[in-house]
C-alpha cells in the first residue's frame, strides 16, 4: 500500500534557533535527538522511511520556523531561502519527498507571491503556517490576499500548533500544560474556529484547511458546534452555509499525525468521512514505524485505509 505522510518535518542550521521556546518544552535527551533527525533530510531519514514502509514524506520546515521572525524583511529572505533549499531536495528525490512551502506572513502580499513562485516554479503542494504570525491569525483582514492566491493555485494551507501568543489565563501556573500536550491543540483548533467565523471559508468557500493530530479535537464536537450555534446570540457573525459543522465537512482536511489511536481515527471518520482524513507521522516528533504500523492495523476498511494512506494526498496536493 502507497503510503504518503503530509506532516513531516525538517530544519536547517540557519533556522534551527527559531525552535529554542518550544524544544524547552521538550526532555533534553529528546530534544537532541528530534534535532539530529530534523537536520538531517535525506541521509538516516530515507532508510527509516524504507524500514516504516513510509513511500514519500511532504516535508515542511518545523514550527515555529518563519512565523517566529520578527523582522519582516528577514522573513520574506529566509522563506525564500529555505523553499529554493527543500525545492533542491524533492528535485534530487522526486519520487520520496514533496514538499509544503513556508510564508513569511509578516508581509502578505509577498507571501501570496511567494506561495505562487513556490507551486508554479519549485513544485510545492501547498504551504504550512505555524500558528500565529507575531500575533496574527489566519483570518486576520490582510492575510485573505494570501487565502485568494491558495484558493486560486488550488492549494491547502496546513495549520500547524506552535507557541501562542501569551499563556492563557486558565494555563498560567501550569507550564506542564503548555505545548503539544495540551495548549498546542487547542489553540490551533481556536484558529480553525476563528477562520470559519471569521469568514475565510465564506469569502473563499473551497478554499481548504489541513490540521494534524486528528484535527486537534475537532471532529468530537461537530454535533454541539452547530446545537450551540443555534441556541447563540451570533454577536453580528452569520454563516453563509449556516451550520459551523459545514465548515469541518467541506473546508477541512485533518492528519492522523501524532495519534495512533483508534478511538479518534473511527470518530474523524463517521464525522468527517473518510475523503477529508490523511496520514502524518509527525516526524521526528512521534516513531514513523508505530504511526505506519497503527495505519495498518487500524480497524477501517481497506477502502478507507487506502484513501488515507495514499489516494487522499495524491488528490489534495496533485501528487
Ligand atoms: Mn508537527
Amino acid at each position: 500500500m502507497r503510503t504518503i505522510g503530509l506532516e513531516e518535518h525538517f530544519v536547517t542550521p540557519e533556522l534551527e534557533q527559531y525552535g529554542a521556546p518550544a524544544a524547552a518544552i521538550l526532555q533534553p535527551d529528546k530534544w537532541r535527538e528530534a534535532s539530529r533527525r530534523l537536520l538531517d533530510i535525506t541521509g538516516a531519514r530515507l532508510a527509516e522511511m524504507d524500514a516504516a514502509g513510509l513511500d514519500m514524506q511532504v516535508l515542511s520546515l518545523n514550527s515555529p520556523g518563519i512565523q517566529a521572525e520578527s523582522d519582516a524583511a528577514t522573513a520574506v529572505a529566509r522563506a525564500a531561502a529555505v523553499n529554493d533549499l527543500l525545492a533542491g531536495v524533492i528535485a534530487d528525490h522526486p519520487d520520496r519527498f514533496a514538499g509544503l512551502a513556508a510564508l513569511p506572513l509578516q508581509d502578505p502580499k509577498t507571501a501570496a507571491d511567494e506561495l505562487e513562485r513556490a507551486v508554479r516554479e519549485l513544485g510545492m503542494c501547498g504551504a504550512l503556517v505555524n500558528a500565529h504570525t507575531q500575533g496574527r491569525y489566519l483570518d486576520h483582514p490582510e492575510l485573505r490576499v494570501v487565502w485568494e492566491r491558495a484558493a486560486g493555485l488550488g492549494v491547502p494551507l496546513y495549520l500547524h500548533p506552535a507557541n501562542g501568543v501569551d499563556v492563557p489565563h486558565v494555563i498560567a501556573g501550569h507550564p506542564e500544560l503548555v505545548g503539544p500536550m495540551w495548549s498546542w491543540g487547542a489553540e490551533t483548533a481556536t484558529h480553525f474556529l476563528r477562520c470559519v467565523f471569521g469568514g475565510v471559508f465564506d469569502d473563499f468557500p473551497d478554499a481548504r484547511m489541513l490540521l494534524g493530530h486528528m484535527g486537534e479535537g475537532l471532529p468530537y464536537v461537530l454535533w454541539r458546534l452547530d446545537s450551540r450555534w443555534d441556541y447563540h446570540n451570533h454577536q453580528g457573525v452569520e454563516l453563509a452555509r449556516g451550520n459551523p459543522s459545514e465548515y469541518l465537512r467541506h473546508n477541512l482536511y485533518i492528519t492522523t499525525s501524532g495519534v495512533c489511536s483508534p478511538a479518534p481515527l473511527l470518530c474523524a471518520l463517521l464525522t468527517l468521512g473518510s475523503d477529508h482524513i490523511l496520514f502524518g507521522t509527525d516526524y521526528p516528533f512521534e516513531d514513523m514505524a508505530a504511526a505506519t504500523g497503527f495505519l495498518r492495523s487500524a480497524p477501517i476498511s481497506d477502502a478507507d485505509r487506502e484513501k488515507i494512506a495514499h489516494v487522499n494526498a495524491e488528490q489534495l496536493l496533485g501528487l
